[in-house]
């Protein structure tokens, strides 16, 4: 059977995902040392993980609400506020998900008529692109710049705004580049949003893992924006829970109702387990977060002064676990710095071109690895460079 004409023509179209394709390279060579996959190095806090067995032993094995457990979004209403300063009803203005990844399906597809803009800051997270191209929207790429730490400036995104233009995605702490926003460009972009009534998907999974000073601002915290913002945040980073698949979306009634209308018929609810994962996670897991993210911070420096020292240009990131060199001066290009490295080195990296075009010249390295392995990935990584003069 010709099964070219079989497959959805929107599906046709979307590549596979560039990390994907690169680590099947690295699949059954133990000898790789990968700075590649984006997700903690520490197993789940072993609390967290006894609740999901604990709820498993009680034969806690059902569905729960679609929305939900409602212990738990109590619980994450309490948190978000805490940590966002926004309030969210937790009877119907909050809807646990299978990970951020549903959620922003979800929301495109809740928000998205045929043909409608997406504006998003690129680099970005590998899902954005194609998640809009299946919710049959159009993406609208704004490249973000190094001399700008990758902060999406307001007037970058001014120059992209059309009649057309309906959702605005933020990703702040930013995968790949460990961006984060300051205040005053937050709050130029929420005019923007205000003036071009624009809905923002604000994905905020990151936002525990921050580094420096300032405090993590959410945008739908700014004047006029909660109305106009669907807060994404989970808890496969901060909490180690990759594996949990527990994401949620907060975002004013109506917006809910419509993620969950497909939620209820696509997914029906989050894992019963997962659920109560979270709640332990919630409600006495921070230690361990906090525990975590010093852990990285230590993580973050090494990597950096490293990078330097090797004369890699390499700003070092407010935030997530990622740091994004510019490798620019050595000739290479993302891909061929990436296999040569891979090659020579056995050191795994993902090319910059894996989260966008405006990627190129950059490569993205995790370092929510152990930090021996990092030693050893610095090491090899600067005899290459010598190498390459
Ligand atoms: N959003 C961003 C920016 C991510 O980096 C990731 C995972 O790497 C996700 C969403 C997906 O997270 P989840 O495991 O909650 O589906």
């Amino acid at each position: 059977m010709n099964y070219e004409d079989k497959i959805a023509r929107q599906v046709a179209a979307i590549p596979r995902s560039g990390i994907r394709d690169f680590f099947e390279l690295v699949q059954g060579r133990d000898d790789v040392i990968s700075l590649g996959v984006g997700e903690p190095d520490f197993a789940t806090p072993w609390g967290i993980r006894e609740a999901a067995i604990y709820s498993l032993e009680k034969g806690q094995t059902s569905y729960t609400s679609n929305l939900g457990l409602p212990a738990l979004r109590r619980s994450i209403a309490r948190y978000v506020e805490g940590l966002f300063g926004v309030g969210y009803d937790p009877a119907g203005e909050v809807l646990v998900t299978v990970g951020v990844s549903e959620a922003i399906d979800l929301a495109l597809r809740a928000l998205l008529n045929p043909g409608d803009e997406v504006i998003y800051h690129e680099p970005c997270y590998v899902s954005y692109s194609p998640s809009i191209t299946m919710a049959y929207g159009t993406g609208v790429a704004v490249e973000t710049k190094k001399s700008d730490g990758f902060s999406l400036k307001p007037e970058a995104l001014a120059a992209a705004i059309t009649p057309k233009s309906r959702v605005l995605m933020l990703n702040f702490p930013t995968n790949p580049t460990g961006a984060t926003a300051s205040r005053a460009d937050l709050e130029g972009i929420a005019k923007l949003c205000i003036e071009h009534d624009l809905i923002v998907l604000s994905d905020e999974i990151y936002c525990e893992l921050r580094y420096d000073e300032e405090d993590h601002l959410s945008i739908a915290s700014l004047p006029g924006m909660r109305e106009r913002t669907v807060l994404l945040h989970g808890f496969s980073k901060a909490f180690a829970m990759t594996g949990f698949r527990l994401g949620y979306a907060c975002a004013p009634q109506p917006v809910i109702e419509a993620m969950m209308k497909i939620h209820q018929y696509s997914m029906l609810c989050a894992p019963i387990m997962s659920q109560m994962a979270a709640i332990e996670a919630l409600e006495r897991g921070l230690a361990e977060v906090e525990r975590m993210r010093q852990s990285y911070q230590q993580r973050r420096d090494f990597v950096v002064r490293r990078l330097k020292g090797m004369g890699i240009d390499c700003h070092s990131p407010g935030g997530a676990f990622y740091v994004f060199p510019d490798i620019r001066k050595t000739g290479l290009d993302s891909k061929g710095f990436a296999m040569q490295l891979l090659e020579e080195e056995s050191v795994a990296a993902v090319p910059g071109t894996a989260f966008g075009p405006s990627g190129e010249g950059f490569l993205r390295c995790c370092y929510a690895t152990a930090f021996e392995d990092l030693k050893t990935a610095m090491e090899r990584m600067e005899a290459f460079v010598g190498r390459l003069g």
